[in-house]
């Protein structure tokens, strides 16, 4: 570390860089290294403070003096970094009492621009930034050398686009130059299948069946669930956040309460009478909430001959087949919820009822789990047909034509 030798002023107090030159008696002399400033005795000559200079130089040279600490960068207010740890901490995430695997999400895309941009303060990023964060994100490969799928992309880029929004910073890409994926379209489950499933599963299995499509819950909130949360008398079930017990929030922060129809409200009772008490409803083998619960319909399912046949899997650290074990992509818990919406729906339930009972702040996402159902309803499908037939009946009338 250097050690820079400095004159201090009587009256001003004001620092100059000491010069090889004659002093006048009195002078302060002062050594600087680190952020330390060290007067030097009154009286000290510039030959003797030169010396001082040096001696300070071996000292922390040699470790016999202590290295001072460096000076703390002054942070700046306007750089990305500083920005994006309020974002996380204090800023947005505090406001809308993020989750964890929401704030996680939001510091991995944020971390990932921070490592594509080039630029180190907030008021320099402009389009191309994102434009090319679009293809960082593209050429990135994850820790285990996979790349991002095409919804990650998307999800990483909304992000941070909400970070710069946040921020005063919108409108910088065109829509058109966002990245792209094809939403999944996903059906909700055939009744049959269901009855099917229901057919090959054990008593404890059925339980968890029975329990999802009966209420129609998010895995996280089947998983939480408490006896003390199912009132049996008015058939209702209760979620809400169970932070201090469990580190879980619901989604969006909203508590639901949920009807139950006889039929599952008597096979919960039943569930209940060999283990009275409080707790949770499907724990594990330690006590703890299942977080496992859908390797249990996977498991139904291989079982009763519904897996698709196609889909390579993991099990048991083995790539595996669905038609041979339980790894089909076919079978996800919140299938199950758009299948408990659908029959629903079926059964009559308005729209608002269906969005209240799933939790749904919007609207869309509700209508978007119908969406199926409106293309399989009688008056849908009657206009299809209807539609096919306009091209046959000229085509029958063109056969009668004389050749
Ligand atoms: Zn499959």
């Amino acid at each position: 570390m250097r050690v820079t030798l400095y004159t201090r002023s009587h009256s001003t107090r004001q620092y100059q860089k000491a010069k090889p030159k004659a002093y006048p008696m009195g002078t302060i002399f002062v050594l600087r290294y680190g952020a330390k400033w060290e007067t030097l005795p009154e009286g000290t000559s510039f030959a003797a403070a030169t010396a001082a200079k040096l001696r300070k130089e071996i000292e922390l040279l040699t470790g016999a003096a202590e290295q001072p600490r460096p000076k703390p960068k002054k942070k700046d207010a306007g750089a990305l970094d500083v920005l994006i740890d309020a974002y996380l901490s204090t800023g947005k995430a505090a406001q809308k009492n993020w989750r964890r695997h929401t704030r996680q999400a939001y510091a991995l895309a944020l971390k990932l621009f921070l490592q594509s941009c080039r630029k180190s303060r907030l008021d320099d990023i402009t389009g191309d930034d994102l434009l090319e964060f679009k293809v960082f994100l593209r050429k990135y490969r994850t820790s285990i050398g996979k790349p991002y799928d095409d919804p990650s992309i998307y999800n990483h880029f909304l992000n941070v686009v909400s970070f710069l929004n946040e921020h005063g910073k919108s409108n910088l890409v065109r829509q058109s130059d966002w990245p792209k994926y094809e939403k999944k379209k996903t059906a909700c489950y055939d009744e049959s299948d269901m009855a099917r499933l229901l057919q090959f599963a054990d008593e404890g299995e059925a339980d968890v069946l029975e329990f999802f499509l009966g209420v129609g819950f998010r895995n996280g909130e089947g998983t939480h669930v408490e006896w003390g949360d199912i009132d049996l008398k008015n058939r209702e079930i209760k979620t809400y956040s169970k932070r201090s017990q469990y580190g879980w929030e619901v989604k969006d922060s909203e508590q639901r309460i949920i009807g139950i129809s006889d039929r599952l409200a008597e096979r919960l009772r039943a569930r209940h009478l060999p283990h009275p008490g409080s707790g949770l409803v499907f724990p594990n083998t330690k006590g703890n909430p299942d977080k496992h619960l859908l390797r249990i319909i996977k498991r139904v399912a291989l079982r009763a001959g519904l897996n698709c046949g196609k889909c390579i899997g993991i099990h048991e650290r083995k790539r595996v087949l669905c038609s041979t074990h339980p790894v089909c992509r076919k079978w996800i818990l919140h299938t199950v919820r758009k299948t408990w919406a659908t029959f629903q729906s079926r059964s009559g339930a308005d729209v608002r009822t269906i969005q209240q009972d799933l939790g749904h702040s919007s609207l869309v996402t509700t209508l978007n789990y119908l969406a199926a159902e409106d293309r399989r309803s009688a008056v849908r499908r009657a206009q299809i047909n209807a539609a096919d037939a306009r091209v046959r009946q000229h085509i029958v009338q063109s056969a009668v034509l004389p050749q």
